[in-house]
């Protein structure tokens, strides 16, 4: 039989030779971006599940790329480029001066913090830890205000250079957050072996419970664990009323997601 069995359709061939084309335009332009600072740092709402409007105390930065042709590109679409070419160094240590840049202004007040995303990859640089505390004091800001945001990963499997490095982060002053909670397989063996502070619901769980009702049982365990592990609970993706009910009567200590706020300008802010 003359038959091709695995030639796929044309229009998917196509679909993945552009997505590479993008891939490698994209991979090449980095270093140029970071050199011109092609980058601009959002600023999302986290706040008190009780106190919705008391002001604004802390918020996440989301980075995005300021294409000079494309437009705006978001992280999601390079991020990963710039882990595997290394340049996710770089690009971590602008958002670490952009957020002091931001948090110095002074119509800023002292309490306000930051979380910071840091890829696993950064993990691997020597003097991590001592170098963002570093430029955090260089701006005069104290490390407290900071949170360093961990997505379990691969990285988390080297368990003791982890370890080390969250006691480093906790010595110099920061807080620890494990992000994307209950994307993983995990979760809950990372809670408890890790040192973190803060856990951050990942919006596809919160997603979920509303479909399902098994879904929200599983919630509700979680928030009262990490609850007697004293760990401050953040519901992410929280888009309707609905879902901040919900979230409200597991007792979520916050709550981050569009029905607050999108992520804006620093500038929108203050
Ligand atoms: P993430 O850390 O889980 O950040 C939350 C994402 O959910 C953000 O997407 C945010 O805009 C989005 N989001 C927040 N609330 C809602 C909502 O109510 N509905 C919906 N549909 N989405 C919501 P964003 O900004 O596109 O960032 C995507 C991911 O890129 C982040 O996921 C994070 O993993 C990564 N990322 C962003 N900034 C940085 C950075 O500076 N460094 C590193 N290493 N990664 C970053
Ligand atoms: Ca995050
Ligand atoms: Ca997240
Ligand atoms: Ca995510």
């Amino acid at each position: 039989a003359k038959s091709t069995p695995s030639r796929k359709p044309v229009g998917y061939q196509d679909a993945i030779v552009q997505e590479l084309r993008l891939h490698l335009e994209l991979a090449h332009c980095l270093p140029r971006a970071i050199e011109l600072q092609e980058f601009a740092l959002y600023f999302q709402p986290i706040v008190n599940t009780t106190e919705l409007d008391e002001p604004i105390q802390h918020y996440e930065a989301l980075i995005r790329w300021d294409h000079p042709i494309k437009g705006v590109i978001p992280p999601d679409h390079f991020i990963e480029i710039a882990e595997k070419s290394g340049d996710i160094i770089a690009i971590g240590y602008w958002v670490i001066h952009e957020v002091c840049r931001c948090l110095s202004q002074p119509s800023v007040p002292q309490n306000v913090g930051v979380s910071i995303n840091l890829s696993p990859v950064q993990f691997k640089e020597e003097m991590l830890v001592q170098n963002i505390a570093k430029i955090i004091k260089s701006y005069g800001i104290s490390t407290n205000r900071i949170t360093i945001e961990i997505t379990e990963s691969s990285a988390m499997q080297d368990n003791q250079l982890t370890k080390e490095m969250f006691s480093e982060f906790h010595a110099e002053g920061f807080k620890l957050s494990m992000d994307d909670f209950g994307t993983g397989y995990s979760s809950l063996s990372y809670l408890l072996n890790f040192h973190f502070d803060i856990i951050k619901i990942d919006k596809s769980f919160i997603d979920n419970t509303l479909v399902d009702v098994q879904y929200e049982i599983i919630a509700q365990t979680v928030v009262k664990l990490a609850h007697d592990l004293k760990l401050t609970v953040i519901c992410e993706g929280i888009e309707t009323d609905e879902q901040y009910k919900m979230v409200s009567d597991w007792q979520a200590d916050m709550i981050q997601g569009y029905l607050i706020s999108r992520p804006k300008l620093w500038s929108e802010f203050y």
